[in-house]
């Protein structure tokens, strides 16, 4: 997975390279890295019966057994959608007892966003809801790696649903935008940490205790090697791993959260190659739920982890995204390109 991702990241630099070209600066700075397109006003509001058949829809594409499990979710009302005074924020899916069922919790606003957002909380609820019939409650919580197996891939099929669907260009190029730079901070960004994270448990054994200066010095090593040169990293910067709590609170955090998302990406990958001969294995796999090892669950579905084509189906489906982007920004922006 490391070695997967890590020659792989003149991706990330195309990306940033883009960005400063569509921005219009001569150099992209670390502060720039998040700031939005100048595309606004182009963007589709959703109704939320609207959302609601976007998503069943897709999912049904995919599998009508998990499009019929989510369904329930709205039936039986175990969303929680609007937006409320002292309501908490942001969005997530909560288990319970196999007996009973999950509930979702999301803050809806009619943004493709908060759709993808209503894809994604749905495929941990239908998740949840496949492992506790299977397994009861000893197996039921998912651990971090396995934890997005069904949420980001049904958030993928949403996408995709939506980027077709979508008439505007500039909103499709927005929306690819968005896309992608969470793509990046879930998995290219935790694997630049994790090169971090090796890299002073390594220097530590070797030259004793750290000062904050050695730090700095490999945390810009390991953020210089994944932008290259399109992104101006200030003296700053250096001191931005200090804001990571987990590499104190959760050692190895970052590897388990990149594994999570890579997986799914090359799982989807997967699905494009195979077609609906993928499904019932996957949907067995979200059953099994947290009743073995990871890499024996997925070697139930014929896959490898320590295969690297594996791995590399997911950055392909990374790489794609990126190339779809590039030729949304020359149809959008063809003066810029000339
Ligand atoms: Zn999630």
């Amino acid at each position: 997975l490391i070695e997967t991702v890590t020659s792989s990241y003149d991706i990330v630099a195309r990306h940033y390279r883009l960005k400063r070209t569509l921005l219009g600066y001569d150099e992209l700075t670390d502060y720039d890295r998040y700031a939005p397109l100048p595309i606004e006003g182009v963007e589709s509001f959703y109704t939320w019966e609207q959302a609601r058949d976007i998503v069943l829809d897709a999912y049904h594409t995919f599998s009508p057994q998990m499009a019929d499990i989510a369904r329930k979710f709205f039936d039986e009302k175990w969303i929680h959608a609007p937006v409320r005074p002292g309501k908490s924020g942001g969005a997530f899916a909560h288990p319970t007892v196999p007996s009973a069922h999950p509930y979702v919790l999301t803050n809806y606003t009619g943004q493709a966003r908060d759709v993808m957002t209503l894809a994604h909380e749905l495929g941990h609820g239908v998740h949840m809801y496949l492992s506790g019939q299977k397994n009861g409650l000893f197996a039921l919580y998912t651990p971090l790696t396995t934890a997005e197996t069904a949420s980001v891939f049904g958030e993928m099929l949403v996408f995709q649903d939506l980027m077709q669907k979508e008439p505007s260009a500039a909103a499709r190029l927005k929306m690819m935008f968005q896309k992608i730079e969470d793509t990046f901070a879930t998995v290219y960004r935790q694997v630049a940490m994790n090169r971090f994270e090796d890299g002073y448990h390594t220097a530590r054994r070797q030259q004793g205790e750290l000062s904050a200066e050695q730090f700095s010095a490999i945390w810009m090593e390991t953020q210089k090697a994944m932008f290259g040169d399109s992104v101006n990293l200030r003296d700053e910067y250096s001191i931005w791993w200090s804001y990571v709590g987990h590499f104190v609170s959760v050692p190895g955090y970052v590897y388990a959260y990149a594994f999570g998302e890579l997986l799914v990406l090359a799982l989807y990958n997967l699905y494009r190659e195979q077609g609906a001969d993928f499904v019932p294995k996957y949907i067995d796999l979200l059953a099994a739920g947290d009743s073995d090892w990871p890499d024996k669950l997925l070697a139930r579905v014929g896959v490898d982890l320590n295969d690297p084509n594996f791995w590399q189906g997911g950055v392909k489906a990374i790489e794609e995204l990126v190339e779809q982007e590039e030729a949304l920004a020359r149809e959008v922006y063809p003066e810029l390109f000339a």
